[in-house]
């Protein structure tokens, strides 16, 4: 690139705002160069993470950095009622903050659903029951652009936004379902049908436990969230606070979820050879059992790489909603 043209895009930037003078380096002799910083605050999106019985929302700047958030019991509805609540939630959640409006980008809505090419409308939605749900219907009430996503896979395009070092990775949301995310040399990979990394329905034990899907032995069944959390009456906290306790229940519970989990790593990563990070309700937890985990996935890999192919979330709880949110900020940024 030329210097008239640096200079021009400089100037341009600077005029919109988004770059700013921030002082000049020391002297090497010569006039002294400018330092130029991002203004990473001039715009900002906002992000929702729908679930069954709750709702979080996030804003972030353009750097991707939470401004706010919140998270609230709110069970879904595919009605008019609940999506009137959600626009009432939105605003209330801007005033409270006191966010200029102006800002706003937009509003990403993730779901725990499949969402057609152009993000207009949920294709699968079994979780939600919510199959052909529009983002017209659902954003009636809401102020400012929307845009529907699919839950895993922005909580995928989130933690692989904030990771170092990088370039391949699979993501793992270990939620209340299971779901994944495929990045391949820095590109998101959604796959012919744009059903790539459905791990969730990933069969690791052929005719074994019974799949919401209606197949037997997905991986989801053995490694959901839900399946440490029924045993300590639903709590998930609770489950893991048994196991630093060590009670005994609950390590041989934990033993046999890390060798399935172990079983789907290893297998992803002879398929594709790349990183994988753990999200979800569980990921929260695995910083401290990464080790133990590390070591039943080298112990099946007949390469013994011994290299570190695991790493932990980065956004924890707000991932699904930040990623939501990020979508807005990808293309606010590709579009300048
Ligand atoms: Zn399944």
């Amino acid at each position: 690139m030329s210097l008239p043209t640096v200079t021009q895009n400089l100037k341009d930037l600077s005029e919109m705002g988004l770059i700013t003078n921030a002082g000049t380096f020391e002297s090497t002799g010569g006039r002294k160069a400018q330092v130029l910083t991002c203004v990473n605050d001039v715009k900002m999106a906002i992000g929702l993470d729908i679930t069954r019985n709750h709702i979080g929302i996030v804003a972030i700047d353009l750097a991707g950095d939470i401004l706010a958030t919140q998270r609230i019991r709110f069970p879904f509805g595919s009605n008019d009622e609940y999506y009137r609540n959600v626009g009432s939630f939105i605003d209330a959640f801007v005033e409270r903050n006191r966010f200029d409006s102006a800002k706003i980008i937009g509003v990403g809505i993730a779901v725990p659903a499949l969402i057609s090419e152009d993000e207009s409308m949920v294709v699968y939605g079994a979780i939600l029951q919510n199959t052909g749900e529009t983002c017209s219907r659902f954003s009636r009430y809401i102020a400012y652009p929307c845009i529907l996503c699919h839950d895993s896979e922005v909580a995928g395009f989130a933690e692989f936004w904030v990771a170092n070092d990088v370039k391949n990775v699979f993501y793992i949301s270990l939620g209340n379902s299971i779901g994944g995310a495929v990045f391949f040399d820095n590109m998101k990979y959604l796959g012919d049908t744009r059903c790539s990394g459905e791990i969730g329905h990933m069969i690791i034990v052929p005719e074994g436990k019974k799949c919401y899907c209606g197949q037997k032995g997905c991986f989801d069944t053995y490694c959901a969230a839900t399946v440490l959390a029924d045993t300590a009456k639903g709590s998930l906290e609770d489950f893991f606070l048994l196991l630093e306790q060590g009670e005994k229940k609950a390590v041989e519970i934990w033993n046999v979820y890390l060798d399935h989990l172990s079983l789907a790593i290893h297998n992803t990563i002879m398929l594709f050879d790349c990183t994988v990070i753990l999200g979800g309700y569980v990921g929260m937890y695995m910083e401290k059992y990464n080790e133990v985990l590390q070591e039943k996935v080298e112990a099946q890999n007949p390469f013994k790489m011994n290299r570190s192919v695991i790493k932990i979330c980065q956004y924890k709880t707000e991932a699904i909603a930040a990623g939501a949110a990020l979508r807005h900020i990808e293309r606010f940024i590709k579009a300048i």
